[in-house]
């Protein structure tokens, strides 16, 4: 039986860890060996192949990966970054914490990603911006084609928080490798985890040798004998999560195999009723991190009590993601209120998660659907 599935309650998300992967950790603590071996070198190089880039920096969490992605790519002290607004407060975090400022740009409702019309307008005003920071939200590529014209177009560069898309395409292009740089993370609600932990993906030799340093306390990976170029941090994985994490990463087409098939469940349950999905526009392009639902505009406000009558009817659910621009911190540094960024407004407060994870059965996906609708 799969932990969750059972009558009690269904989790929102179970980790894809297995008894091999287990295994595999165990052999890395028994061998005495556990930071800064072959593990995480092996790790990185099937990443890298993964999402087709030269080089894939294992570090020590997804926002450890936006943090030295945009230090690496020059961002700091006096720089703006036009990042979406709609995320986990880490993406905007680590611009703050590089030591910029975030400048917030709202999304489109077809992927939940940075709206590239209204990026063109902010870069356009702004002229000083450049870096963006989209966001492929719950797993469903943003329009990063787009995107990565009109940045172009404004001489910025794009990195990439792919923090819940590993293994997304967009027309043929693994996400990751669209931007200078791709951001990726290892948390247990993400769809390989090592507990904690994250990656950074690149295509130029320069910045992966940076990224290395700087997650290194700054130790130049490129001199034999110890040389340290700059201060850098330890934002490095353990061999025992690399092991962890390697047979979850060749397991990877199966499992997004399995997330799509649960997703198009429910697409079927919900569909003809007043439950609107995010989809994933063209094949390939979600893998499904969370499945979304939209609730109907009337019944925004009972959000709060549906995910309680959920709770308590045995089926763990939660708001998609964040406004970040009405969290307390940005809230009060910028001034914002409500209606600044219309499309966040709307869809940040009728977004909900439900339970997906490998083994989840058609019947429960089936009470899932039956509880929210009898809800709504
Ligand atoms: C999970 C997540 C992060 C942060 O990753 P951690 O590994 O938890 O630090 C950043 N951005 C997005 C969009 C995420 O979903």
């Amino acid at each position: 039986m799969v932990p969750g599935d059972g009558a009690v309650t269904l989790r929102l998300s179970l980790p894809p860890v297995e008894e091999s992967d287990i295994a595999e950790a165990v052999a890395v603590l028994r061998s005495g060996w556990l930071t800064q071996g072959g593990r995480v070198a092996a790790f990185e190089r099937d990443f890298a192949a993964l999402v087709g880039t030269p080089h894939a920096i294992a570090v020590s969490s997804g926002t450890a990966a936006l943090h030295l992605a945009l230090i690496a790519g020059g961002v700091g002290p006096g720089e703006r970054v036009a990042v979406s607004a709609y995320s986990w407060p880490a993406t905007a975090n680590a611009v703050v914490l590089s030591g910029a400022e975030p400048v917030f740009v709202d999304i489109e409702p077809r992927t939940f990603g940075m709206d590239p019309g209204r990026l063109e307008e902010t870069l356009t005003a702004a002229g000083d911006i450049r870096t963006v920071l989209p966001v492929h939200a719950f797993g469903c590529s943003a329009e990063i084609r787009e995107i990565g014209e009109v940045a172009e177009r404004h001489g910025a560069q794009v990195v990439e928080d792919a923090a819940c898309a590993i293994g997304a395409v967009r027309d043929g292009r693994p996400i990751g490798s669209w931007g200078r740089l791709g951001c990726f993370s290892f948390h247990p609600r993400k769809i390989v985890t090592t507990g904690e932990g994250g990656m950074v993906t690149t295509s130029e030799p320069e910045l992966d040798r940076r990224l290395r340093a700087l997650r290194n306390h700054g130790q130049d990976p490129a001199h034999s004998s110890p040389d340290f170029i700059e201060p850098g941090f330890n934002y490095r994985l353990t061999e025992f999560q690399a092991a962890l994490g390697a047979g979850q990463l060749g397991r990877l087409g199966a499992t997004l195999a399995a997330r799509r098939e649960l997703a198009r469940r429910y697409d079927d349950l919900f569909r003809g009723s007043s439950l609107e999905p995010l989809g994933g526009g063209t094949a390939g392009a979600h893998v499904y991190q969370s499945y979304i639902v939209l609730l109907p505009a009337a019944a925004a406000a009972e959000r709060a009590a549906i995910l309680a009558a959920l709770r308590e009817r045995g089926i763990e659910s939660t708001i998609g993601t964040y406004h970040i621009p009405l969290t307390t911190y940005y809230r009060r540094r910028f001034k914002f209120i409500e209606g600044g960024f219309p499309v966040t407004d709307d869809l940040s407060s009728r977004a909900i998660a439900l339970p997906l994870y490998s083994g989840l059965s058609p019947e429960s996906q089936a009470r899932v659907a039956h509880e929210l609708l009898a809800l709504v």
